[in-house]
Formats: C-alpha cells, sequence, structure tokens
C-alpha cells in the first residue's frame, strides 16, 4: 500500500501496518489519494532513470 504523511508530504509505499512516518518520524499518515500514488509512480520511474543514465564503473 502506498502512504502519505500529512505533515511533510512524504509519500512511501509499505507492506503492512504502518504507525509513524519514516522522513518526519509523525504519526500523521494516511492511504495516499490516486493522485498521490501517481506522483510518486512518476518519482520512483524518474529515479530509475537517473540510476540507468550513471556510467558504469
Ligand atoms: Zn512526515
Amino acid at each position: 500500500m502506498i502512504y502519505t504523511c500529512d505533515k511533510c508530504r512524504f509519500i512511501f509505499e509499505r507492506t503492512g501496518q504502518v504507525d509513524s512516518c519514516p522522513n518526519c518520524g509523525k504519526p500523521s499518515i494516511r492511504e495516499a489519494t490516486p493522485d498521490e500514488r501517481e506522483e510518486f509512480k512518476k518519482n520512483r520511474a524518474e529515479a530509475k532513470q537517473v540510476n540507468a543514465r550513471r556510467p558504469k564503473p
């Protein structure tokens, strides 16, 4: 499931129960809205592209 923190707007994915935000530590988390889930997937896809462009050592 994907969650959003209402305090800092951090969007993250977790399986199972989550008690607090991994970014700010506040318990102000809720299930992400469809819009927020799209944003999360987009950000993740962009992060993968950045890694792919990195030259191999
Ligand atoms: Zn937070």
